[in-house]
């Protein structure tokens, strides 16, 4: 195999590497879809590989929905075929570490868009409820809920200075636990803005509260695992697509899964080859078996 070999591929030897693999999990933003527009062909390589027999799987690090609108989303693009079942976002896979993994037992205090508190509830948990605080409310006199276990940090566009100081408060306890959704530090936009990740409203509460966030979605290995308790999941017969070398990529590592580097997103093929050149061994971890210019390209290779 081109273990970390960065190898640019397609046609035969693409289909060579779908043929090995059972199960190809795809990461969403910058590999299917950018934003609300489907990657050209994306639907039909989705369609393609189930039409083999193979089993597909999205992990992807944006909390801002709950499963159920991702389903939607995959409709409204041309995904005719995309099961809830299928669909492992950072805020699901949240609310199934807190039931599953964690011996947790009380509120969580969420920061995060409507998609963390839906996966939460789903899952029944119990969240604190977001209230809008008074005129005369401030950080020094504002209400603490003396139930909260944990806090949950994610992708949050109504983040505030109250939020933040609460979280801290909470996080005092050394017993109350820290997560967060995912480590992504900013996102494209389109006309080539960008909007800040989860990852650096984590990063603000890591330096209040001088503790350190566990992460759940890509790079760590719960996504996978999340995924593997469901379905059963061999990592030599996965495949990870994904366009961002820090998450996508070290994810696979991570997981012993084969990965591809797709160049439809965030991450070139550029950036990968500087990591491979590094000199330091843990920069390893940054690049891909193998890289494509689209998914696109997968097509093409089933046909082969
Ligand atoms: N989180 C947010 C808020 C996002 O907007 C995005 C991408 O648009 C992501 C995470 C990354 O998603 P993915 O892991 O599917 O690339
Ligand atoms: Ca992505």
């Amino acid at each position: 195999t081109a273990s970390g070999g960065c190898q640019k591929i397609r046609g035969v030897q693409l289909h060579e590497l779908l043929e090995s693999k059972h199960n190809v999990l795809f990461d969403c933003d910058g590999v299917i879809w950018n934003g609300e527009t489907a990657v050209a062909g994306a639907p039909e390589v989705v369609r393609a590989l189930k039409q083999r027999g193979k089993r597909v799987f999205f992990v992807t690090n944006n909390c801002t929905r709950p499963r159920q609108s991702y389903v939607q989303k995959f409709a409204r693009l041309g995904f005719a075929d995309v099961d809830e079942q299928e669909i492992f976002s950072s805020a699901y896979c949240s609310a199934a570490y807190l039931r599953d993994v964690a011996t947790f037992s009380g509120k969580v205090f969420a920061i995060g868009c409507p998609g963390v508190h839906a996966e939460l509830r789903d899952a029944g948990i119990s969240v604190v409820e977001e209230e809008e605080d008074g005129p005369d409310v401030n950080i020094s006199n504002c209400a603490l809920d003396p139930d909260v276990r944990a806090v949950l940090v994610g992708y949050d566009e109504k983040f505030s200075f109250m939020k933040l100081a609460k979280a801290c408060c909470y996080l005092r306890d050394s017993e109350c636990l820290f997560l967060a959704t995912d480590p992504d530090p900013w996102h494209p936009l389109r006309g080539g803005r960008i909007t800040p990740g989860s990852g650096s409203l984590t990063a603000a509460l890591e330096t209040a509260s001088s503790r350190k966030a566990t992460v759940i979605g890509k790079p760590s290995r719960f996504m996978f695992e999340c995924i593997a308790s469901q379905f059963d999941l061999d990592p030599e017969s996965s495949l990870m697509v994904g366009d961002r070398l820090e998450t996508d990529i070290v994810f696979g590592v991570n997981c012993g899964l084969s990965t591809v580097l797709t160049l439809t997103g965030v991450s070139t093929f550029e950036q990968a080859q500087v990591y491979k050149d590094s000199d330091e061994p843990k920069k390893k971890d940054f690049v891909p078996d193998y890289v494509v210019e689209s998914i696109a390209d997968f097509l093409e290779a089933l046909e082969e």
